[in-house]
């Protein structure tokens, strides 16, 4: 009997883990009897559903028209809560208040309830939306990565996935226990154009689009990288190590990879 990738209890494992949300279109890549019942429960209320609605991914899903498990048409809030709760700063002074709403016809909308944000359009002020990645956000993306990555190589090789090697990145996907933001490498690739390749054909409008894409890469500095592309997005993660030497850069070697962090002292002072 094999134990829980996550909190090494036996068990029961009689539900079926998604390695990536049932929302995010995924219905065939799956874990089993490997990630506990309440694991499993935990990661869908505690980490997915925040990642599926306050992060970049939800306006992903939204953009991509990425219908929600009842097949509807996706729509996200993306506005910060007006108080700050709990350790990580919820809020970000750049970011735009607004919601965006995906139509049957392929249209999306921008929800703006902030009248500030709809007279500085009226009046040619602002053009752009912008997405501020608050502490919390990447704290919650970070630890969904984690999660989907550790999921990915226990597919592979459970006994791997389970080695102290992978501790840390275990320990801060269930329990969020980690001195700090587990660093997040990012950068951007396409554009929104090509992302949305819309062709008409007899019946009308078809639409093809690429939801999400993922990897596992292998260096030979002993670093395992999980990559996670949405849209225009990609993000990169070390399973094995937080804090990868600059030459994982070498690993893309046509994109300006970022590191997106705050340090525990930015975070205080911001908040
Ligand atoms: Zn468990």
């Amino acid at each position: 009997m094999e134990k829980c990738l996550f909190c090494q209890s036996m068990g029961p494992f009689n539900t079926i883990e998604h390695i990536i949300p049932e929302s995010l279109g995924n219905d065939d890549l799956l874990l089993r009897g490997q990630v506990c019942d309440s694991c499993q429960a935990y990661f869908g209320k505690e980490v997915e559903q925040f990642v599926l609605n306050k992060t970049p991914i939800a306006f992903w899903r939204t953009f991509l028209g990425i219908k929600t498990k009842k097949g509807k048409n996706p729509s996200v809030n993306l506005n910060q809560p007006k108080i700050q709760k709990g350790v990580f700063p919820t809020t970000h002074p750049k970011h735009d208040n607004v919601g965006y709403t995906y139509h049957e016809d392929g249209s999306v909308s921008i929800d703006i309830d902030d009248l500030k944000i709809v007279n500085d359009i009226k009046f040619g002020a602002k053009s752009k939306f912008s997405f501020g990645m608050t502490p919390k956000v990447l704290h919650m993306l970070g630890r969904f990565l984690c999660k989907v990555g550790l999921e990915l190589l226990c597919l592979n090789d459970s006994n791997q996935a389970k080695s102290d090697e992978f501790q840390a990145s275990r320990q801060y996907a269930r329990f969020g226990e980690f001195k700090g933001l587990w660093p997040i490498f990012h950068f951007t690739n396409g554009s929104l154009r090509e992302l949305r390749r819309i062709n008409t054909d007899e019946e009308g409008l078809l639409e093809e689009v690429d939801c999400y894409s993922y990897s596992l890469l292998f260096l030979k500095q002993d670093y395992v990288l999980f990559l996670f592309t949405m849209g225009t997005d990609n993000w990169v993660i070390s399973l094995n190590d937080p804090y990868p030497k600059p030459a994982i850069r070498d690993v893309f070697p046509n994109n300006q990879l970022n590191l997106i962090w705050y340090s525990n002292e930015e975070w205080k002072n911001a908040s």
